[in-house]
């Protein structure tokens, strides 16, 4: 089939995750159909750079055959059983005992998911679990942030602070709520990085203060924020978020989603940040990807209580999925046999860190930031004041992502910050094509933004 037919089939049957599907379809749908290592082709031949490891997920890059071959081998040994009714199987009990492993040392015990989303909705109905069993039903509120991201079931989007999303369904569900993030660039307003990192963190006392402790279960956010523009803490931030949650008795939960699995060059976001949650949400990065699977692990402080508190009325068909599993544990053997988290913290990372901080020198670039291998641009008509755009915000970055598409680079964009995640086994050479065409793409979209005078 020719690309024009395939794009019309999508269109006449597909409803697309976060689209506006009137405006894709006259526009004409991307048709991606194979991928190897960091590259992408799609149904034009055109090869692209996966700046963005599909969605922030494919540590370990495209076309692992040692994945594809564990897969294939449970398929045919036991392609499903569940983990419900007294029963279990090899790769969820291989799972959870690697999973023990890499996780830091009070997490010993996960509840599997298929997605991020899944974590999340368990997360809230753990949390209060938790608490009841403890005799102490009334703390159930959680509080999030603005802008976070926790996935888009009615729990994982109540959770995260998106106002669109929030606006479709009736959102929040009772018992969230939500204090400011921490985004220095944004809202950072006179202050030092330093003084609003200690600021943000304080908004989380501050709501304490005004619904109670004694009513509130947990504090739960992203170790940094992904989907809404890799927004990076300041220092001060996660130690004061720490020890506000251990004054007031509340559960501190860190969404590994994105961060966990090598994305920062630690194995997980809080070791990074340096912080020591109760629960981390898990997805994406534990498969790289190759088959859907999430999880929710517990420190031992909480599984002691959940393991005595009687059913957990609470499971999912596809909680430990055989073949998942499998994908899983193939995935995580990769990362530790080659050294991919450390290589992210000692070698890649810091060579692409240097490469991409450079490019706050373009005129449109107001912040560049990158941790380990996840990095933003900040776009902006003016370096020195930091100004929006004078069009609809989002503009500019769908410029610009146009752009490095046509340039060969898939980079994200949220509003008109420019987001970036390559697969963890990126080369160096590698590095130097994508920030090739990163600079490529900010020279194209910059001509492109004068044109129309935006600036
Ligand atoms: N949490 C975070 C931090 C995420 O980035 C995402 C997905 N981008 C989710 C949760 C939801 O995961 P999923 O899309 O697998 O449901």
């Amino acid at each position: 089939m020719t690309t024009a037919q395939l794009r019309a089939l999508d269109a006449a049957h597909h409803l697309h995750p976060f689209s506006d599907t009137k405006g894709l379809n006259a526009e004409g749908v991307r048709v991606i159909v194979k991928a190897q290592g960091v590259h992408l082709w799609d149904s034009d031949g055109n090869k692209v750079i996966d700046g963005m490891s599909g969605l922030w997920n494919v540590n370990v890059g495209y076309g692992r055959e040692e994945i594809v071959e564990a897969v294939a081998q449970q398929m045919r040994e036991l392609p499903f059983y569940n983990t419900f009714f007294k029963t279990t199987h090899l790769p969820a009990i291989e799972l959870s005992r690697l999973l023990a492993e890499v996780t830091p040392a009070p997490f010993n015990h996960v509840f599997f998911t298929g997605s991020g989303s899944e974590s999340s909705d368990t997360i809230i109905r753990l949390v209060r679990h938790y608490w009841a069993a403890r005799d102490r039903p009334d703390k159930a509120v959680i509080i999030a942030r603005r802008n976070g991201y926790h996935g888009s079931t009615m729990g994982g989007a109540s959770l995260g602070g998106m106002g669109l999303m929030h606006a479709q369904g009736g959102l929040p569900i009772p018992g969230i709520v939500h204090i400011a993030q921490p985004y220095w660039y944004g809202e950072g307003g006179d202050l030092s990085p330093d003084e609003f990192g200690l600021w943000a963190a304080r908004e989380l006392e501050r709501a304490i203060d005004e619904i109670g402790a004694d009513s509130i279960a947990a504090f739960y956010a992203e170790p940094l924020q992904g989907a809404g523009g890799v927004i990076i803490p300041p220092a001060t931030y996660w130690p004061e978020i720490q020890r506000i949650c251990r004054d007031r008795n509340i559960l501190l939960v860190s969404d590994e989603v994105i961060c966990g699995f090598g994305r920062t060059g630690e194995w997980f976001g809080c070791q990074y940040f340096g912080y020591e949650p109760d629960i981390l949400s898990i997805a994406k990065g534990i498969s790289s990807g190759y088959l859907p699977i999430g999880g929710v692990m517990v420190s031992d402080k909480v599984a002691e209580t959940i393991i005595n508190a009687g059913e957990f009325h609470h499971g999912y068909t596809y909680s430990g999925h055989p073949a998942a599993c499998a994908a899983a544990v193939a995935n995580i053997r990769i990362l530790r046999a080659e050294g991919i988290v450390e290589r992210v913290r000692d070698d890649i990372g810091p060579y692409m860190q240097k490469r991409w901080l450079a490019l706050a020198d373009h005129p449109m670039v107001g912040e560049a930031r990158m941790v380990g291998l996840v990095g933003a641009l900040e776009l902006t008509p003016n370096k020195a004041t930091r100004a929006s755009w004078p069009v609809e915000t989002g503009t500019v970055g769908l410029i610009t992502r146009d752009f490095s598409f046509r340039n060969g680079l898939v980079m994200r964009a949220t509003r008109d910050t420019m987001i970036i995640a390559p697969p963890l086994v990126i080369s160096h050479d590698e590095v130097d094509a994508l920030i090739a065409c990163a600079k490529k793409t900010l020279d194209d979209a910059w001509t492109e933004v004068k044109r129309r005078g935006y600036v």
